[in-house]
């Protein structure tokens, strides 16, 4: 692990070693199988962030069953008076009456999850699980609390992962958090 990292001309510093997200995924994993009463639930990898943390959450779950569906918001600004409204793209399966689990990288004001949670809710599912990577539950503006959480972390900017400044340093195995001034 890098002491110290510059991107974009920020500098940041290790946060979250590889060995500890391996550890809490698998807790993860663990708590989330206990809570999933079909053997075949759909799970929702948000890209892009997610990839990384899906591709070893769903390692460790091990339902060969569950289909894997890769999904996107795509932000528009619509007539309403709420402005921005996003909607879930890439989902090919039918989820009417089927256990989903949606798997994010991180819930920071939880607005992205909220507007997930409401458009998913419409198609009928039999229920809605919400697994994150990271949350940072001071920095709520919806109240939204994850079933399942990996990390709880301060309203820090973070990178790594699968989590990316300017769509660099996605690929990085550990977690580094920005530099506070000295
Ligand atoms: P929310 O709707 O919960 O405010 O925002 C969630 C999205 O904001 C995440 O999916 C992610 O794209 C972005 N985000 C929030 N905090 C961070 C952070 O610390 N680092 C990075 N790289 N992205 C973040």
């Amino acid at each position: 692990m890098e002491k110290e990292l510059k991107v974009n001309g920020l500098t940041f510093v290790p946060y979250i070693t590889e060995d500890e997200i391996s550890r809490q995924v698998k807790r993860v994993a663990g708590e989330l199988r206990d809570s999933l009463t079909d053997p075949d639930p759909i799970l929702l990898c948000v890209l892009n962030g997610a990839f990384m943390f899906a591709a070893d959450l769903v390692r460790e779950l091990g339902l060969n069953d569950a289909k894997i569906n890769f999904v996107r918001y795509s932000s528009y600004s619509g007539t309403s008076s709420t402005g921005n409204v996003k909607e879930i793209i890439g989902l090919t399966e039918d989820i009417k009456d089927r256990d989903v689990v949606i798997i994010e990288d991180i819930v920071d004001t939880g607005l992205t999850a909220q507007h997930m949670i409401e458009d998913l809710t419409k198609k009928g599912p039999k229920s809605i699980r919400f697994a994150t990577l990271l949350h940072k539950p001071e920095s709520s503006k919806t109240g939204f609390v994850p079933d399942h959480i990996a990390f709880s972390i301060p309203p820090k900017f973070i990178i790594g992962y699968g989590l990316d400044l300017d769509g660099k340093v996605r690929n990085l195995k550990d977690i580094y958090v920005i530099k506070e001034e000295d």
